[in-house]
Order: structure tokens, then C-alpha cells, then sequence
């Protein structure tokens, strides 16, 4: 089998997929199974409502409004046939997220979230499925919630993989399968979520328990390139990396693809394949086993929101490893992510990313400890097969606040 991924930019709108049918008709579709997220925007969307039904504000019935308003949109310039199944099947799930807001009883913001959040690609994955059936390219929808298990720790869940393996190898290969990315269940039955981007993750679930010929993940863009477009003129497309150095990449923050997509690929040896989903005729990049980049150039990875927070201890005494432990099980209690640390004797530096808000809970626990400064919204560079001129490019953006080099990887922290 083959695993196809469409991320929320390939369905965003009716237009965008009808390019998802162009590309099917154009690359095939025999015995794949496509992961689909939600369209657009729509995770944000779901994420106002979480915020509505947890703060309990006015604005939840708008909220979802706007939601089905969105996709009802998309429904319209689909199908010609308004008494088509999928009319219904699509109001039943805002009945059923309707029934989950009045009677939740949960305080638990995560397991909120990942209930309501959900039905995003549950919405997408029908909508697609239904459009896909009615224009002749036969296929069969799976809750993937019956299939890929998960723990119950909300909004960031791990993959039970022997329960998972078990399900999915099940699927029979002779077919064309849709379903959702980013979700799971755990084992009550309820809705758990990959973290955000978790797609492509996925997706590579899928592809190594069904021990797929590859993977491909359909992108905006040309495929990995050796910068964001978004931030870096000129990027270049890599046509070929590695899977360490895609790991690196993908681990320093390139969001083209999701961290945790690439390990089960290498285990299996399943080729991931990045391809645009405008340009056709482009092969894109092949990440695979051996060379670890072709062409050879300097990777550039941004990450912006982050916090540059100094730790000294209030006595002057040493930081060492004691206090470095208690430090970092600080982070870890406030789900805060680390992405670069700096220790000299008596100032601990580390660059962190609040993901879910838990900053000023993690500063509370360490000022009776710690003298605590810290710098809010600095960017973090990362360089990889960085030269001196990478360098200097990157060091004309503002003012380097701390530098850290390991071997052919550059980190600058940049006001
Ligand atoms: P999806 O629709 O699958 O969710 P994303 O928007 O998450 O797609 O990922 C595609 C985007 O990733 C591109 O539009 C691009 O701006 C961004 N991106 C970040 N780093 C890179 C990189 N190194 N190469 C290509 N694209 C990158
Ligand atoms: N829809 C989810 C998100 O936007 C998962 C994904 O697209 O990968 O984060
Ligand atoms: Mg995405």
C-alpha cells in the first residue's frame, strides 16, 4: 500500500479539493490509504471554541457558527445533489458536539480540547470521502479512532503501538481508504490528539503498520527546502535528505514536517516522499537512508515565541546538578519545551517554548528557589551546515542575545 497525507492548505476550500482529485487521478489511488486533516484554519476554529466552552463566555454559538457556516460553504460548491447523505451525516456531528457542550462535566481544559477539537477532521474526512464517492473514485471512510490507540494524556497523547499495530494491520490492502490525522482514542473511547500538526505523524503511523511502499505528504510548497519560504528569500528545494538529517531538521523546528513523522519510517525503511500539490511535474525531496543532503547547503530554522530565561540561585551557590535537576523538573511539570540550554557556574540560560501557556505557573514555582530573569518573543536560528557567511546573515536580522555551536549546527538567539 501507499500512504497519501493532505494537510488543512490542500482543503481549504471546495477548489483546493478538487486539486486533491487532480492529484489522485494524476498519481493513482489503488490500495492507498489517505490521512486528511482538518481544512484550513478549521483547528484554530475549534480551538475558540474550546476557549468559549471553558471560560464560558457568549460567543460559543458563534463560534461554532462560523464553523458550520465554513463548511456548509464548502458542502455547496461540492455537490450539485443537496439531498446527498453527507448533508446529514455532517449535521449530525455538530448535534453530537452540540450534546458533548451541555452535558460535559469535565474541568479537564486537555481532554475539553481534544473532544471538541476532533471534529475538525472528522468534518473534513466526510466532506472528502462523501465528494470522492459521489464523483465515481470509490473509497471507504475509517474512524481512525478504531484503530489507532493512544493514552489518555490530552492534547499530546502516546501511541499505544502494540494495540495500534494490531487494528490497523487489519485493514485489508485492496482499497482506498480516507481517514483522519491527529486524532486517537484511548482506552474509554474517547478522543484523544497527536498534538497540533500531529498529521503527518499519522500518517506514518499508517504507513508502518501497514508496511507501506511510502509515504507522501502533499505540501503548498516544492517540497523541503533549505529555509521557510515565509521568512527566508531564495530557499532552495532539497531533493534528497536523510532521515537523521530530516530528524534534525524537523526536531529544530522546520515545520514542514512534524517531528515525530520520520522515525517510523526509518525503522520500516519506508520512503517519505514531500511533493507539491500545485506542481505536478516536480518530483519534490526523497528522505530516505543515505546522503544527507543533496544539494549541500546551509539549513535555515526559525522559531519564533520564545522566552530566554536566565536561572542563578538565590544564595550564589553554584548552578550544578542539583539545581539543574530541580529546574528541569520544573519544565517538565509545566509541559514547558526546552530548545536550547546554556550553563555557566552560577547562571543556567535556557531558550523554552510555553506551548500551553503554563509560563507564569513555571516562574511562581521558582522564585522562592531562584533569581529569575527573562526575555519574552526572541527568536531562535538554528543553522544547520552553517558557514560563515550563513552566519553572518542570519546575525544582521538584530541583536544576538546568546550564541551556541556544536559541530556544523549554529543556534543564535535574536532579539
Ligand atoms: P499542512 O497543510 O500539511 O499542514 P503546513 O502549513 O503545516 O502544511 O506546512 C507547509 C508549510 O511549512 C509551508 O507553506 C512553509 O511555509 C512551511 N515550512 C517551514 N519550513 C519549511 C521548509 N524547510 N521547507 C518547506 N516549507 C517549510
Ligand atoms: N489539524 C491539526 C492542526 O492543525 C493537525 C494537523 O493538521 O496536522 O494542528
Ligand atoms: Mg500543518
Amino acid at each position: 500500500m501507499k500512504i497519501y497525507k493532505f494537510g488543512g492548505a490542500s482543503v481549504k476550500d471546495a477548489e483546493g479539493i478538487k486539486n486533491v482529485v487532480r492529484v489522485l487521478r494524476n498519481e493513482g489511488f489503488k490500495n492507498t490509504l489517505i490521512v486528511i486533516s482538518a481544512m484550513g484554519k478549521m483547528t484554530n476554529a475549534f480551538e475558540k471554541i474550546v476557549s468559549s466552552c471553558h471560560l464560558k463566555t457568549d460567543d460559543l454559538q458563534q463560534n461554532i457558527q462560523f464553523v458550520r457556516d465554513y463548511h456548509l460553504t464548502i458542502m455547496a460548491d461540492l455537490f450539485e445533489n443537496k439531498s446527498n447523505l453527507i448533508f446529514n451525516e455532517v449535521e449530525a456531528l455538530f448535534e453530537e458536539l452540540n450534546k458533548f457542550l451541555a452535558t460535559n462535566k469535565s474541568t479537564d481544559y486537555n481532554f475539553i480540547y481534544d473532544q471538541i477539537v476532533g471534529v475538525g477532521e472528522l468534518l473534513s474526512t466526510k466532506i472528502v470521502s462523501a465528494y470522492l464517492n459521489e464523483i465515481g473514485i470509490e473509497n471507504q471512510w475509517v474512524d481512525v479512532r478504531n484503530y489507532l490507540k493512544t493514552d489518555d494524556n490530552y492534547r499530546d497523547s502516546y501511541v499505544n503501538w502494540k494495540e495500534t499495530n494490531k487494528n490497523i494491520s487489519k485493514l485489508s490492502p485492496n482499497k482506498l481508504f480516507i481517514t483522519q490525522g491527529f486524532l486517537g482514542a484511548d482506552a474509554q473511547g474517547n478522543t484523544t490528539t497527536l498534538g497540533r500538526e500531529g498529521s503527518d505523524y499519522s500518517a506514518a503511523i499508517f504507513a508502518y503498520c501497514l508496511n507501506a511502499k511510502s509515504l507522501t505528504i502533499w505540501k503548498d510548497v516544492d517540497g523541503v527546502l533549505n529555509a521557510d519560504p515565509r521568512y527566508f528569500e531564495n530557499a532552495l528545494l532539497l531533493r534528497q535528505i536523510s532521515y537523521s538529517e530530516a530528524i534534525e531538521m524537523a526536531f529544530y523546528g522546520a515545520s514542514v514536517i512534524h517531528p515525530k513523522t520520520l522515525k517510523p519510517l526509518e525503522n520500516k525503511n519506508i520512503p517519505l516522499y514531500v511533493r507539491s500539490f500545485y506542481n505536478l511535474d516536480l518530483s519534490g525531496t526523497t528522505v530516505g537512508k543515505g546522503v544527507d543532503l543533496i544539494p549541500e547547503v546551509p539549513c535555515f530554522i526559525l522559531k519564533e515565541n520564545q522566552v530566554l530565561v536566565s536561572i542563578s540561585a538565590l544564595d550564589f551557590s553554584f548552578m550544578v546538578e542539583y539545581n539543574l535537576s530541580d529546574i528541569f523538573k520544573i519544565l517538565h511539570d509545566n509541559k514547558l519545551k526546552v530548545n536550547l540550554i546554556q550553563n555557566s557556574a552560577i547562571s543556567f540560560s535556557v531558550c523554552i517554548e510555553d506551548k500551553f501557556n503554563n509560563f507564569q505557573h513555571f516562574l511562581a514555582a521558582m522564585k522562592s528557589k531562584y533569581k529569575v530573569s527573562f526575555t519574552e518573543n526572541v527568536s531562535l536560528y538554528t543553522i544547520r551546515h552553517a558557514t560563515e557567511k550563513a552566519i553572518e546573515e542570519i546575525e544582521q536580522k538584530g541583536e544576538v542575545l546568546l550564541k551556541q555551536a556544536t559541530k556544523g549546527t549554529v543556534q543564535i538567539i535574536m532579539k
